[in-house]
C-alpha cells in the first residue's frame, strides 16, 4: 500500500464532496467527538445544530478539529483532517449575511436541518430546538490518499 499527502485543492474538494465527518471539542481537558453533517468551501465548513452539549463546548473553546474519511477497501482509502476555530452566526441583522451564505451551502443537502431538530429529541438538559448556525474558519488541513502498491 502507498500513502501520499493530498494538496490543499484535493482536501478542499474531499470535504465537500463528502460534506459528513467527526466533529471534535473539549472543555477542561475532556474531549468530545459526533458524527455531523457539514458544507464546504476552501477557507470555511459550516454546520447546523441545535443547542446541546457540542454548541456548548465550542462556545467555551472555539478550538475544534473535523476529521473525514473514505473508506473503500483496505488499501483504498483517503481523510482529511481540519483544524480550527468555532464561530457562531446569531440571528441578528449583523450576521445576516453570513448566515445567508452558510444556508445556501447548507441547503444543497435536502432536510438539512433535520437531523440537528432529530437531535433534539433526545435532550432533558437543554431546550430542545434552539437552531444554531456556525461555521469552523480553518486553520490547518492536511489529507493522507492511501493506493495499492502496483509492485506487490
Ligand atoms: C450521519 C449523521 C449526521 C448528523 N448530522 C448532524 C447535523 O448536521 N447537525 C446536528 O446537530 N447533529 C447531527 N447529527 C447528530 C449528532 O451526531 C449529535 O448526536 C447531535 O448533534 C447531538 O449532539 P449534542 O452534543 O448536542 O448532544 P446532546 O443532545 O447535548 O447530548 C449529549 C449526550 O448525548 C451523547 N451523544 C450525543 N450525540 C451522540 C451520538 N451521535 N452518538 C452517541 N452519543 C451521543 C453524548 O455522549 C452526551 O452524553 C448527525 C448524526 C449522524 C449519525
Amino acid at each position: 500500500m502507498l500513502v501520499r499527502e493530498m494538496d490543499r485543492q484535493e482536501c478542499n474538494e474531499f470535504i465537500a464532496r463528502l460534506a459528513f465527518g467527526r466533529l471534535a471539542c473539549s472543555r477542561e481537558n475532556q474531549p468530545y467527538i459526533v458524527p455531523t453533517y457539514f458544507a464546504a468551501e476552501p477557507d470555511r465548513i459550516y454546520g447546523f445544530a441545535t443547542l446541546g452539549q457540542k454548541i456548548e463546548w465550542m462556545r467555551s473553546n472555539p478550538l475544534v478539529c473535523i476529521e473525514a474519511d473514505e473508506v473503500k477497501t483496505q488499501n483504498d482509502w483517503a481523510s482529511v483532517v481540519v483544524s480550527g476555530r468555532f464561530e457562531e452566526f446569531p440571528d441578528t441583522p449583523e450576521y445576516a449575511e453570513q448566515r445567508r451564505r452558510a444556508q445556501a451551502f447548507l441547503e444543497k443537502r435536502g432536510a438539512w436541518w433535520q437531523t440537528a431538530f432529530g437531535a433534539a429529541q433526545t435532550r432533558s438538559q437543554f431546550d430542545r430546538d434552539i437552531p444554531v448556525v456556525y461555521c469552523i474558519q480553518i486553520h490547518k488541513i492536511t489529507g493522507r490518499k492511501a493506493s495499492r502498491d502496483p509492485k506487490s
